[in-house]
C-alpha cells in the first residue's frame, strides 16, 4: 500500500489531523520522536526534518551533529491514545540520513535495511513473528514503578486475570497502527501478559515491535498501571523473553524455503545451517537480543528461558525450538529463538540473528542432533552442551570477538553499543548491593 506524499497530505487533511510526529529508535531500542504542527507536513515530506542527533544516546558525535528523518510513508497512523486525549496526531517512522545524504551509520533500521539487503543477494526474504512478553505492575505509594503485579493469575487463567479488558484495550490500540494480533493471554507469573502479533517481513516487524512496546506503556498509563518489558523484574519467578519466529522465503515466489516434508523435522536443509548459524553465533549475539545487566538474571535454569546452545521441538529449555506445524501447511514452517528479551532493540536483534542464520547458510555449518530431553534436570556430566554467557561483561566479551556480528553492526554502532554497555556493565559490577551486605555484614 505504498503512498505517495501527495496521498498522506490529503489523508492528513481529511482525518483533521492537527501534529505530526516523527519517529525514529536510537542505539539502545528508545523510541526518539519530534513532533510539529501539521502545516508543517508539505515541507517535510518534501525535504525531510533537521535534528541534531549529538544528544541521542549512541547517536553522534557533536562533530557530526546534523541528520536529517526522512519520514517511511507506509507508517503513517493515527496515534490512538492522543486521539482520546482531544489531539489527533500522526506519527510516522523515519530513516535517518547524514547531511550529505546517506543512510546514517548508527540509524538501527538502517542496519536492518542492510542485513535483508544481504539476504536478498542470496535470493531470501526474512519473515520474523516475536512474542513479546510484559507485566503489568502497580505504582507504589508515591506513583512511581514498582514490582507490584497487578493480578495474582498464571498461564491462561480466567477467573484471577484482572487485565482481560487491559488487554483488549491494547489490541485495539495496536490495530489503530496497522498491528493484527494473533493472540493474547496471560503468561505464567504473576501480573505477566503477552500479546503476538502477525508473522510478516523484518523491517515492518521491527516497526511494529518498538511501536507495540509504546503503546502497551500507553495503555498501561490510561489505567494507571506501568507495563515494563524489564527481563527479569522479580526475583524466583518467570521473566519476560521476546521468543522470535524466524524463516526464510523465495524472493521471488514468496515460497517458505525452511521445509521440507521428507525431514523428521520438517526442516529442509537451508533451515537446518540457519539453524546451526544461530547456534554458532548465540554467544557472539547474545548482547544485542539480551542487553542488559538484568538481561541474565533470566537465563538462568528453571524459568523457560533458555540456557544451553541446543536446539530441539518440545523442549522449552532449548535455545532453539521448531514448533510443530499443522498439516498441510508448510509455508508456516519457522524456527523460535528463545533467548532474545523485549528490552532488545528489535532492528538490531533481527539483523544480527539473520546475519548469523545466513553465515550458518553460506558455511553449511552443521547442525548437531536435536535434544528432547529437559536440559534443566538432565545430569550435568551427560550434559555436553556450552551455555550462554552468564552476564552481560562476559556477553560483551564474545560480541568483540564474533566477526560475523560486529560486520553486520558495522563500526559506529558497535563502537557506540560496547561504550554505552561497558559503562552500564561497570556501574553494575563495582555496586555494592543489598544481597551483599545482608550476606556478609553480619558474618566478616
Ligand atoms: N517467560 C519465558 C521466558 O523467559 C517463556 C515462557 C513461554 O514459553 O512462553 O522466555
Ligand atoms: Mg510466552
Amino acid at each position: 500500500m505504498a503512498r505517495t506524499a501527495q496521498e498522506i497530505i490529503a489523508l492528513a487533511e481529511e482525518q483533521g489531523v492537527e501534529f505530526v510526529t516523527l519517529q525514529f529508535t536510537d542505539i539502545v531500542g528508545m523510541v526518539k520522536n519530534i513532533t510539529f504542527p501539521v502545516s508543517q507536513l508539505p515541507d517535510c515530506l518534501d525535504r525531510g526534518v533537521w535534528f541534531d542527533g549529538s544528544s541521542i544516546e549512541g547517536f553522534a558525535r557533536i562533530a557530526e551533529s546534523d541528520m536529517y528523518l526522512a519520514p517511511d510513508l507506509d507508517t503513517y497512523a493515527l496515534i490512538p491514545w492522543d486521539q482520546g486525549a482531544g489531539f489527533t496526531t500522526a506519527r510516522m517512522i523515519c530513516d535517518v540520513y547524514t547531511p550529505d545524504g546517506k543512510p546514517f551509520a548508527g540509524d538501527p533500521r538502517h542496519i536492518l535495511k542492510s542485513a535483508i539487503a544481504e539476504a536478498a543477494k542470496m535470493g531470501y526474504s526474512y519473515n520474523v513473528g516475536p512474542e513479546l512478553e510484559f507485566f503489568l505492575f502497580k505504582p507504589d505509594a508515591n506513583g512511581n514503578p514498582a514490582p507490584i503485579p497487578h493480578d495474582a493469575a498464571g498461564y491462561f487463567d480466567v477467573s484471577t486475570d484482572q487485565a482481560t479488558h487491559i488487554r483488549r484495550h491494547m489490541v485495539r490500540a495496536l490495530a489503530a497502527f496497522g498491528i493484527r494480533v494473533e493472540a493474547l493471554h496471560h503468561e505464567v507469573a504473576i501480573g505477566q501478559h503477552e500479546i503476538d502479533f502477525t508473522y510478516g517481513p523484518a523491517l515492518q516487524t521491527a516497526d511494529q515491535a518498538v511501536t507495540l512496546r509504546v503503546a502497551l506503556k500507553a495503555v498501561a498509563q490510561q489505567h494507571s498501571l506501568y507495563a515494563t518489558f524489564m527481563p527479569k523484574p522479580i526475583t524466583g519467578i518467570n521473566g519476560s523473553g521476546m521468543h522470535v519466529h524466524q524463516s526464510l522465503s523465495n524472493i521471488q515466489t514468496g515460497q517458505n524455503i525452511f521445509y521440507d516434508g521428507q525431514d523428521p523435522y520438517g526442516l529442509s536443509q537451508e533451515a537446518r545451517h540457519f539453524i546451526a548459524g544461530l547456534l554458532a553465533h548465540a554467544r557472539g549475539m547474545i548482547a544485542i537480543l539480551a542487553p542488559l545487566v538484568n538481561s541474565y538474571k533470566r537465563l538462568v535454569p528453571g524459568y523457560e528461558a533458555p540456557v544451553y546452545l541446543s536446539w530441539g521441538r518440545t523442549n522449552r529449555s532449548a535455545l532453539v525450538r521448531v514448533p510443530r506445524i499443522s498439516a498441510g501447511r508448510p509455508q508456516s514452517t519457522r524456527v523460535e529463538l528463545r533467548c532474545p528479551d523485549p528490552a532488545c532493540n528489535p532492528y538490531l536483534a533481527f539483523a544480527v540473528m539473520l546475519m548469523a542464520g545466513l553465515d550458518g547458510i553460506r558455511n553449511k555449518l552443521p547442525l548437531p542432533d536435536a535434544a528432547e530431553e529437559d536440559l534443566y534436570h538432565i545430569n550435568p556430566s551427560k550434559r555436553q552442551f556450552e551455555t550462554l554467557p552468564g552476564s552481560l561483561g562476559e556477553a560483551l566479551d564474545d560480541l568483540r570477538r564474533d566477526e560475523v556480528i560486529t560486520t553486520a553492526l558495522g563500526a559506529h554502532v558497535m563502537d557506540r553499543f560496547i561504550e554505552a554497555k561497558s559503562q552500564e556493565w561497570d556501574e553494575y559490577r563495582i555496586f555494592v548491593s543489598q544481597w551483599e551486605l545482608d550476606r556478609y555484614l553480619p558474618i566478616f
